[in-house]
């Protein structure tokens, strides 16, 4: 996957454009992120101020059925080093001018995770760079943080394999609420490709949900600050074989599954008494789930904020500004200690680095 040709070609772009631009924007410091969790890679460059100078990514998308983590990992092997080289090309600078390459260390799928990994270990090693280990999740907070500016927020984290609902408490980033069982993104994922409407799922049960002011009665399970939806998925799909409207389906799996994670979040802001409230995850580009969000937050006196699409979906930047931050604190691995990990908690991560906008 990588060699010394590669180095040499990626070593060798050290054109003008670097040092002008280099020059004209002070660089400081600058860290390369690999994301490669499950279906995306991506791979970022972002420099001390979270100018996020080249995020380039390609998404495994299946043929048929599910992701596939093998299936995926191979996607990613074949598409790392071009889009690494890209990543170079796009930030008009040069490997060696790197001060870490970090990656998501977890949690996701293994093959997948290891194939980022075994990238970011051979491009630290090659120009000899520390290398940072990221949480994936603490990833999604922290480029929410710097870039929408709010200072203390809950964050309703949302994508394809996780649902969680996290903050900022007593030194570490807790975990309040998560699913049980699949994430939000996943159920929109499953039940699209249940009815062949294909993938990514999400974007596709919006459009149809905007069709339809119909409610369909669905599970609505909440326990505590915890959500489950695969009951509702089932329900779904069984009402759908009994020819149910696809877009009475859509608008009610939106609006049963919103509203549980709209009212787990409320919990959470009165539970830690917080007036912010941060979107973070690929679900987070539904209007939908803003809008519900939006007023909950409206009718308590607090704010929403939302990064752009391109970093809430799974993306190189995030990883590369966490694990700036985590460089700038002495945060290092070891190549011996860089196993991912799959089941990477939130809650494990040593917050050793100071947050954007923290009081
Ligand atoms: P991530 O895992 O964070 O990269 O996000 C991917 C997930 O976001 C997939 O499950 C998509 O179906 C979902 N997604 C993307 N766009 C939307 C949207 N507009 N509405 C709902 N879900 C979405
Ligand atoms: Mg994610």
């Amino acid at each position: 996957m990588w060699n010394i040709s590669t180095e040499k070609n990626l070593c060798g772009f050290r054109g003008w454009a670097s040092d002008f631009i280099m020059g004209a924007i002070g660089v400081s410091m600058l860290c390369l992120g690999i994301e490669s969790t499950a279906h995306t890679v991506g791979v970022g460059i972002v420099d001390e101020k979270c100018r996020v100078l080249a995020n380039e990514s390609s998404t495994f998308s299946p043929i048929k059925g599910g992701i596939h983590p093998r299936e995926a990992a191979n996607h990613h092997a074949e598409n790392i080093v071009p889009l690494i080289r890209s990543a170079f090309l796009k930030a008009g600078t040069d490997p060696r001018d790197l001060d870490a390459v970090a990656f998501s260390m977890g949690p996701g799928l293994g093959p997948c995770l290891r194939t980022g990994a075994t990238a970011a270990r051979a491009l630290a090693l090659a120009v000899d760079k520390p290398l940072v280990g990221v949480n994936h999740c603490v990833a999604h907070l922290e480029i929410g943080l710097v870039k929408t500016g709010c200072r203390n927020p809950v964050l309703l984290y949302v994508s394809g394999g996780n649902t969680q609902v996290i903050a900022f408490a007593e030194g570490r980033y807790r975990v309040f609420g998560e699913t049980l069982d699949i994430g939000v993104g996943n159920l929109l994922d499953k039940f699209a490709r249940g009815v062949g409407l294909g993938f990514p799922g999400g974007p596709l049960v919006e459009r149809l949900a905007g069709e339809s002011s119909n409610l369909v009665a669905l599970p609505y399970s909440v326990k505590g600050m915890d959500v489950a939806f695969s009951g509702m998925l089932t329900a779904a799909l069984e009402l759908h074989k009994d020819g149910k409207s696809l877009q009475d389906l859509c608008n009610s799996i939106q609006e049963t599954a919103f509203a549980m994670l709209t009212e787990v979040s409320e919990r959470a802001m009165a539970h830690l008494d917080r007036d912010e409230i941060l979107l973070g995850g690929g679900v987070a580009c539904n209007r939908r789930l803003k809008s519900m969000v939006e007023m909950m937050a409206a009718d308590r006196g607090a704010r929403i904020f939302v990064p752009e699409a391109a970093l809430c979906v799974d993306n190189g930047a995030m990883i590369a500004w966490t694990g700036l931050l985590m460089h700038r604190s002495g945060s290092h691995l070891d190549i011996r200690d860089s196993v991912i990990n799959q089941r990477f908690r939130t809650d494990q991560v040593d917050v050793t680095w100071i947050r954007a906008g923290a009081q």
